[in-house]
This record gives structure tokens, sequence and C-alpha cells, in this order.
């Protein structure tokens, strides 16, 4: 008997474009005797397939079960149509529809099976530094706009030979439809070129050393690495600043010529076996660093690793990241050691892109530059993830006997620090549809956000917003996006503070926009990590609590170390840190001891007899006076509540760090001070003592007794890593006290933890199990940072509901 004839209509959505889709759909119809066409549209992927019922279903189930590794598929839809007779399933030309727009997959590292080509010496890829597949490769690095198709990307230029075409036109292929597929005959290439400093001065490494192209370029950068050369390397999304990470001198040589001192530099290595003879490394590291977004994860650093400790000085973590494209693949090998692998800029400025660019910007930091002719679209840094392991520390200090629901292992969350490559420009998915809003995001670590549907596009880590040239990447990236997504933002947010150059720029769209949302800095943190948490807006409002740095408060002093009911319409800050003063506003930031000194003259009411800083660091009798002055008057001396003051105060008081060279440099050195007395944190150590004072219908968290013990401790010898860890203690369990009163005065059973602090390890160990003890549950990041990097994304909601975007459906 025939089983009778069936036709479905199907519609994809998501990424299935770019991604092996069509070729997956052709062969599954194909597996299960079905007829029909496939199509890309601007908006999708469209399908009819027609055949016996039972076989169709198996094809509906398998298109969802057996997608291709890169297509992440938002949304199906499936209609029954009378059957239409077809005898062949094919694949149809695409078509474009105005106004539809699709997302667009992020570059993906090298998969296993172009890895193996390349590393074959029979493979006509051999080494070819530009292999690729429908797998793998650049995406979002190439294109100019959508649909993405060759001749929109910068492959445009290369004109596929026979064989490359061959692959590109067979949908059994893996490489059918591959836009950026090349090989050595018709691909773009590499070459090495001495840089100016060493044509010009009298370095020890030759420009002769350097050979004609066609000798293997790999080979002989690799030789010079092994050398302490340092090669500005052009990679996926600009270049890298390379050299030996296990060669003192090298190491110390690229941190003079970049002028960074201390911030740690990310290292890459050949293979996981590799970075665990260097680290240790858990299962959902290993998951991180291993997958296509292929991220540097921060992991705790083995002491007898062979890495100099000059990449990250003073630092218990290593950030590592496996070889993601084929290039750093075949010369990691060659190599044979460990990298190091930095953005190619000179400190603050975005990542270099161009080949002249480069030579001109880098030209005094690189020794040799190696080049290619593959240009690059989109700046796009590396993507930085860590893993907090909250489980470990189920005990909590002041609780002897945790209840037993509190031991069970939480799954553990990774986190991004910084959002980029691997990730951008995959959105954000929203529990509910919003308006198109141009949120523009933070003065550091800036991100803008793009919506529209249910989709927060998070751009890309744009960088510090501190120079002209970061305000270009900043400005032509929204036009990108903008153009990509076919957003056209209706709804401007930014951040209150009124100095922020995103903030300026926000303001000159006035013509653009139809309305423009100032948003408080801490109420931003909270909504967007409600936002990546898919927080619904009737789930009501929760505890925020913003542990950061600096952020613009209503009252037009610095926030930071804030406790808000907030959901995505609105807050009230019903705790925080005391104010106190930051003698010299800027300079205190740079110069931690300023702020040690007042801190401890606020507080107490003199500058201690003693000096507690260590010795040859701080202040002169000059300055001290110049500090007092500052506090009584008032001169140039803002009063904070930030929490990351606090951590930076308490460093230089101990003796840990007086002054920084890069952001959260104390605290980093104060978390790390502490981990290095007590590695393993099932120790009980108490707090130091604090007081919660009720003022003005608010908490304000006093902090006298803790620098009054403090001094003490100080006075009594006691060692650095106690005082560093047992403040930790300190911190956890303010935020804990504080939320519990919280909790029972406002009824509410959750909190969120935002804001720059809570990239602290230590902070969230001993916090969220504080935090679950008494029963409250705990929301942390998972998508974008917790820091500023994540800041427009809450900046995007709150503008929604600002603008009464309740009333969306
Ligand atoms: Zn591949
Ligand atoms: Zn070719
Ligand atoms: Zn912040």
């Amino acid at each position: 008997m025939m089983s009778e004839l069936v036709l479905k209509k199907i519609s994809v959505r998501g990424v299935v474009q770019g991604v092996g889709f069509r070729p997956f759909v052709y062969r599954l119809a194909r597996g299960h005797e079905l007829a029909g066409w496939v199509l890309n549209h601007s908006g999708g992927v469209e399908i009819e397939v027609e055949g016996p019922a039972a076989a169709l279903a198996a094809f509906v189930r398998d298109l969802q079960a057996e997608a291709p590794p890169l297509a992440r598929i938002e949304g199906i839809s499936i209609a029954d149509c009378p059957p239409n007779g077809y005898t062949t399933f094919e694949i149809r030309r695409s078509v474009a529809k105005a106004g539809r727009y699709q997302l667009i997959s992020p570059d993906i590292a090298t998969c296993p099976d172009c890895w193996r080509e390349l590393l074959d010496p029979t493979d006509r890829r051999y080494r070819y530094p530009f292999t690729n597949c429908t797998n793998c490769g650049p995406r979002f690095t190439i294109i100019a706009d959508v649909p993405y198709d060759r001749p929109l990307t910068t492959m445009r230029d290369f004109v596929m030979c026979p064989q490359c075409q061959a692959e590109y036109d067979d949908p059994l292929d893996r490489r059918f439809h591959a836009q950026p597929n090349a090989c050595p005959v018709c691909g773009p290439h590499i070459w090495l070129v001495p840089s100016s400093r060493v044509q010009v001065s009298g370095s020890n490494l030759k420009p002769e050393t350097v050979k004609p192209e066609t000798d293997d370029v790999i080979a002989q950068a690799a030789r010079l690495l092994q050398e302490e050369a340092i090669i500005a390397i052009k990679g996926l999304g600009g270049f890298h600043l390379a050299c030996d990470a296990t060669d003192e001198a090298a190491v110390r040589t690229l941190r003079e010529r970049k002028g960074r001192p201390a911030k740690p530099l990310a290292v890459m290595m050949t293979t996981l076996e590799e970075i665990r003879q260097h680290c240790w490394v858990s299962e959902e590291e290993e998951r991180l660093l291993a997958s296509p977004q292929c991220p540097i994860v921060l992991l705790p650093w083995k002491p007898e690793s062979s890495v100099s400790r000059l990449v990250a000085p003073r630092n218990n973590y290593l950030g590592v990241m496996l070889p993601y494209t084929p290039l750093y693949h075949v010369l990691l090998r060659d190599v044979g050691r460990p990298l190091v692998m930095t953005s190619g800029n000179l400190s603050e400025e975005p990542i270099a892109r161009d080949n002249d660019e480069a030579l001109s910007r880098l030209g005094h930091l690189a020794d040799y530059f190696l080049l290619h002719n593959r240009d690059i679209y989109a700046r796009y840094d590396d993507s930085v993830w860590f893993v907090p392991r909250v489980s470990r520390f189920t005990f909590h200090a002041s609780r002897s006997d945790p209840k037993p629901e509190n031991l069970k292992p939480e799954t553990t969350l990774s986190q991004p620090i910084r959002r980029s490559r691997g990730y951008a420009p995959f959105p954000v998915k929203l529990p509910f549809r919003v308006e198109q809003i141009l949120a523009c995001g933070a003065e550091l670590k800036n991100t803008f956000c793009l919506t529209r549907d249910d989709y927060a596009f998070l751009s890309q880590h744009i960088g510090d917003m501190e120079n002209l040239e970061t305000l270009e990447h900043f400005e032509t990236t929204i036009e990108l996006y903008k153009r990509l997504f076919r957003i056209e933002p209706e709804v401007v947010a930014y951040d209150m503070h009124p100095e922020y150059l995103a903030t300026k720029y926000a303001k000159s769209q006035i013509t653009n926009c139809k309305s423009q949302i100032a948003v408080q800095h801490h109420h931003a943190h909270i909504a967007s990590c409600l936002a990546d948490n898919g927080w619904s807006p009737d789930d009501g409002p929760v505890i925020g609590v913003a542990f950061d740095g600096t952020g613009y408060g209503t009252d037009g002093r610095i926030w930071g170390g804030e406790f808000l009911v907030a959901d995505y319409h609105g807050f009230r800050r019903v705790a925080h840190l005391e104010y106190l003063p930051m003698p010299g506003g800027e300079a205190a930031i740079r110069n931690p001891y300023r702020l040690a000194l007042g801190y401890l003259y606020a507080l107490t009411g003199r500058l201690p007899r003693f000096r507690p800083l260590s010795p040859g660091a701080g202040a002169g009798e000059e300055e001290f006076r110049i500090i007092r002055q500052q506090i009584d008057k008032g001169i140039n001396c803002p009063q904070t509540s930030a929490g990351g003051r606090l951590f930076d105060a308490v460093a230089a008081l101990i003796g840990v760090r007086e002054r920084v060279t890069y952001e959260a440099q104390a605290a980093i050195e104060l978390e790390m001070a502490a981990q290095i007395q007590y590695p393993i944190s099932n120790i009980q150590i108490m707090g130091y003592p604090f007081g919660i004072e009720e003022s003005g219908g608010g908490k304000v968290i006093r902090l006298r007794p803790l620098f009054d013990a403090l001094l003490a401790d100080l006075r009594g010898g006691v060692a650095v890593g106690e005082m560093a860890y047992r403040f930790h203690v300190t911190v956890a369990e303010m935020i804990g006290a504080v939320c519990e009163r919280i909790a029972q005065e406002a009824g509410l059973r959750t909190v969120a933890l935002s804001g720059g602090c809570f990239q602290n390890r230590l902070l969230l160990a001993l916090v969220v199990p504080r935090l679950r003890e008494v029963g409250l549950r705990v929301l942390l990041h998972r998508q974008v940072p917790c820091n500023d990097g994540g800041l427009s994304l809450g900046q995007a909601v709150i503008a929604h509901f600002a603008v009464g975007g309740d009333r969306i459906e």
C-alpha cells in the first residue's frame, strides 16, 4: 500500500547561513528519500519538503537534533500544504527580502577536519594559513554587509581556482558555499618583513635573516621567535604582538616597548596537554578552552610552570588560549613553546587592523611583521573568560554548621570578562520584545548595544574611550551593526556621567532619535545582570548589589558600593558604603596610598603618626600636608562610596600596592595576596567588624571599625595575606548582612551581583554561599561581563521600559 504524500513548508531562523545549513538539509532530505528544495533568504532558510508522513516526521526531528555545529536555531515554523509532486531535492538560489536581517556567525576556531589537513604533508592545504570550511574560519571580521556572500566580504578580490570552485559548488563537500574558501594557489598569502627598528637600529636581529616569500615563512617566524624576537602578527581581527613566553628577556622587552609594566599578558599554547603542564584545568575550563569560540581562559597557574612570571606579575592566574587559526596552529607547533599573544596596540589604543596602520603604529614595538593580504573588516579582540569556583567554598566563616543543601555542588557558571571574538555579534536573547534602541555604554571597557525584536546585539569589546582612535572605532562599529542588522534606533541610552565620550556621542544623536534616556550606572549594571539571566519583567524587583570602581550617582557623587532594590523600570538606593574622600580625584585612583590616607584621615580625624605604608612608597611630608588640605577644604576631593576604591585603600594600607599602572591592579593584587595565604578556603577565619547605620530611610555601611582593626593588625605585625583574606571575608559579610536585612524588610528573595568587583574570585567564593545560606537566590552574569563591558545591555533594557516598552507585544 502506498503511504500518502505530505508537503511541509518549513522556515528556520537563527544562525543558519554560512554554517553549512543548506547542504545539511540537502543531505538529510536525500537520506530520508524526500523531495523538494531549500534556499537562503535575508531572514533565514526556507524549505519545502515532500514525502511520506513518517519520513517527514523523522526529517523534522533530525533537522533540529543534528544541525551543523555552528548553526544556532532560534525558531522553526512548519506548515502543512498540499503536495506539489516534486521528484528531486535541490538547493535553490538565495533570495533577498527587503528589510529582513539574519544573525551572523562570529569567527570560529579551526575545526578538527581543517586542522588534520593542515598537518598532513600530502594534503594540498598542508601548512596553508587560510584553510577553512563551512564549520570554521572567519565570518564577522570579513563581512561588510548581508547576505553573507563572497562579494560582500574581504575575500571578494580572490578568484577561486578550479579545485576550490568545485568544492564550493558541491553540496556534498565540506566547503560547499564556504565563502572564505581558499588554497595556496588562489587564496591570500603571508610574508615576513623586518620592522623599521630592525632596519634602522643596531638590533641583534638582522634583516637579512628574512628570506624571500617563497620560503616557508611560518618556519622563519618560528626561528625568530625562538631567538627572542618580538613579531607583530596579523591575525583574525587585528594584530597580535608575540614573543616566547618562557623567555624572560623577550617578555621584559615587550613590556618596556609597549609601556605596559604589569598588566597580565595572554599566552597561547599548542594543546590542552601542554596547558595542563602550566595550569590546573577544570572540566568546565577545558570545555571553554577547546570550544569553537576558543577564548582566553584565566587558569590557576602552577608554580612549576616555565612561563616567565613577568607574563602576569603577582598573579596566581594565567590567561591561556589554544591556537584558533591555521596560522597559529602551525606557528605554535614550529616554535614548540608557549607564546605571549597580546593585542597589537599601544597601551589603550584600539587593536591595529591594516598592514600600513600596523607598520606605522607598531613599528617601534615589533622586530618583524608577519603580514597577510586578506583585509580585516571589523577589529576583534580575543575574548576572556573565567570560571568562578563557587561550589568548592560552601563554608562560611561565622556559620560553622552549614545546611546540607548548601553543600550540594552548584553548577559552575563561567563568565566572560571581555566578550569579543567568537561571541559578538551573536545577540543576547531577551525574554521580551524591544524597540530599536542604541545604548552607548560606559567609558572603560566600552561596548555598545543595539536592539530589535527580542535580540540585544552587544558589540565586541571596543576599549577604553579615552582617545580619538577608540571613539572612531566605536562610531564605525555602530554603523556596521546598524547596517548588518537593519537597525535604525529611535531611542538612545547613555550613562549619566556628563564627561564620558560615549555620553557625548549619545547626546550628539538628538536629531536622529525621538528620545534620549540617561541611565544611572549601577542601575544599568543590575538590569544587565537581570537581562543576562533572562529575568522577566513580571518576576518583580530584586536586591541589586553593584560593586565597582566608579559610577556617577544621582547626587553627583561617585557611587560604587551600592545596594539597590531594582527592576527594569527603576531603582531605590537602599544601602551603600559610606562616602569617603578621594584626595586628588584621578590622582587617588592612580595612587591608592592617597585613598588609604584620605580614608584614615576622614574616619579617624587624624593621619597616623606611624607610616603604615611600605618603605619608600607613598607620600612624603609635603604630600601629607596637601592631602590634609584637600580633605579639609574639599578641594579636588570628590566623595565616593565605591567598593573598588575600598579595595584600593586597603591594598595600599597593608602594603600590597601603593601605585597602579593598570585598572584594578591594587584590588587584584590584594586578592592574590589573600589566596597565597589561604589557597584552600575551608578554614574558619573571622572578618573584621563594620557598622550598619540606618540613615534617612537607607542604610550606610560604616567603615571605621574595619580600619581601626586593620591598624591594630598592622601594629601587631599580622601577615599581609591574613589581613587581605580577612578583608575579603569582611566584604562578603557586609554584603551578606545587608542583603539579609533588605530581604526581610522588602520581602525579596533574589540578589543580583554586578560590577567589576565581582570578577574577584575569592569574593565570589565567599559571598555566594553566604547569601545562599540565608535562602537567597543569587544571579551572576553568564553571557556578558559583570564589569562595564556589560553595561550597555542594562542601559538598553532600561531605556526600553522608560519609553513605555511594556506595550510592545
Ligand atoms: Zn574547518
Ligand atoms: Zn584554490
Ligand atoms: Zn561599573
